[in-house]
């Protein structure tokens, strides 16, 4: 199949690296990018770190869109998808009008949950997000977070550090519950208290109302500031009639495809059957998102390709590097490298004594070792691995 004119959806990490990509490739016909937001393709993990603490302005790609020859048509937002029945290729409706394709890349990544209510309610998904909430970050500010997980961890880190008086409410039994299980996320729940933020767990919140919030238990809490950060879900509404098969997340087979082969999805807005885990997944991360647009590409172009990377996260909290490798879902066994009270620790899962995923508290080596060794699959020696002060690679052997 030759494309003439290929439409990408969705102007974040996957959408505009796929749009390079395809250049990259050799595609040299027709090339549109369909962006809601108005800023040109940026990078969002420095939203929440960098550029909330006033460190960093720009997160822009530093990608040469002329050089690329493509369409790139900001502030238009992809409002419905007609496929063509007789043949590949259909029509997409923006709020600009039509606009045909022969090929489309669907990368409309997530959006923000957020709670009832009629008081102000800030969410940081969108670099306007972030700059809407930084100047509020002042010292005194009583600002309430909803949410301890990893966006909530790193908004109440810049808070606390600007001098604000940070309250998070969290519905779970610990930061993280949901990411790690509760009680390695209870192994953070400390670091709140050290910078001086108050932590409430087991607290769920009914509304954001004016002037605060109110708990499901009817307490009343009064905020200058709310911000919410209770999970976002792929962005997929707008398909809704397309005939594309849509679950949570755009459903994909291991090449990006949906069943319409000239339509793939990647990023936070897609569903990917992996073969490694053998189910399809929903991966909200930077990593992921970044691997996919080559195999994206590569398949909208007709290659046999395969996605299948080991999921990969990284998050900066209270002064640490938090990182996460692999899937967990499935593990038997738990190895603890080190205890909370050490200043850097690890987690490893493991499943009929396999190394399944890895957590790291500023132990960058484990991290590196044990996500080379989940690629291959490996299993562990447990003693040697819930020894701290034995390199990881050691306990590690090839299954
Ligand atoms: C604040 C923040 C911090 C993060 N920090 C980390 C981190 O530390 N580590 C990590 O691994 N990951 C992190 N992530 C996750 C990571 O940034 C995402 O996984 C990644 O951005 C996904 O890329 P994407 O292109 O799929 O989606 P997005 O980056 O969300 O891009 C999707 C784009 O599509 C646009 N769009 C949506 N609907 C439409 C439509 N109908 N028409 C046209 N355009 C549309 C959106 O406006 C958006 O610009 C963070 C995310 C956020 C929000």
């Amino acid at each position: 199949m030759t494309m003439e004119n290929i439409v990408v959806v969705g102007g974040g990490l996957a959408g505009s690296h796929t749009a390079a990509a395809l250049r990259a490739r050799g595609y040299r016909k027709t090339l549109t990018l369909v962006g809601a937001e108005p800023h040109p393709p940026y990078d969002r993990p420095p939203l929440t770190k960098s550029v909330l603490a006033h460190e960093e302005e720009d997160t822009s790609f530093p990608t040469d869109w002329i050089g690329l020859d493509l369409g790139l048509r900001l502030g238009e937002r992809a409002e419905s998808l007609e496929l063509d029945e007789r043949r590949p290729g259909g029509v997409l409706r923006t709020t600009a009008g039509p606009l045909p394709f022969d090929g489309l890349v669907l990368a409309t990544g997530a959006e923000p949950l957020r709670l009832p209510g009629t008081g102000k309610q800030h969410v940081v998904r969108t670099v306007d997000d972030a700059r809407a909430l930084r100047p509020l970050l002042r010292p005194g500010t009583r600002l309430t977070l909803v949410g301890a997980g990893w966006i909530g961890a790193e908004i109440a880190t810049v808070a606390a550090g600007k001098g604000c008086r940070v309250t998070v409410l969290e519905a779970g039994p610990a930061p993280l519950a949901a990411a790690v299980g509760a009680d390695i996320g209870a192994w953070t729940a400390p670091w709140y208290a050290a910078a001086g933020v108050t932590l409430r767990c087991d607290t769920a919140v009914a509304s954001v109302d004016p002037g605060g919030l109110r708990l499901a238990d009817g307490e009343f809490l009064a905020a200058d500031v709310v911000v919410v950060g209770i999970g976002a879900r792929p962005a997929v509404d707008w398909l809704t009639g397309s005939g594309l098969a849509v679950a949570r997340g755009v459903i994909v087979d291991a090449s990006l495809r949906t069943a319409r082969p000239e339509v793939v999805a990647l990023g936070d807005c897609a569903a990917w059957w992996s073969r490694r885990y053998g189910r399809h997944m929903v991966v909200e991360h930077w990593d992921t998102a970044l691997k996919a647009s080559e195999p994206a590409a590569a398949a909208l172009l007709g290659e046999d390709v395969c996605h299948d990377p080991v999921p990969y996260f990284w998050s900066e909290q209270f002064g640490r590097t938090v990182q996460y490798a692999g899937d967990h879902h499935d593990a038997d066994q738990v190895v603890l490298r080190g205890s909370p009270e050490d200043p850097d620790w690890a987690v490893l899962w493991l499943a009929g004594g396999r190394l399944r995923a890895v957590l790291t508290v500023d132990r960058p080596r484990d991290l590196v070792q044990a996500r080379r060794a989940l690629t291959h699959g490996c299993v562990v020696d447990v003693p040697a691995a819930a020894d701290p002060a034995t390199a990881l690679r050691d306990a590690l052997r090839a299954a």
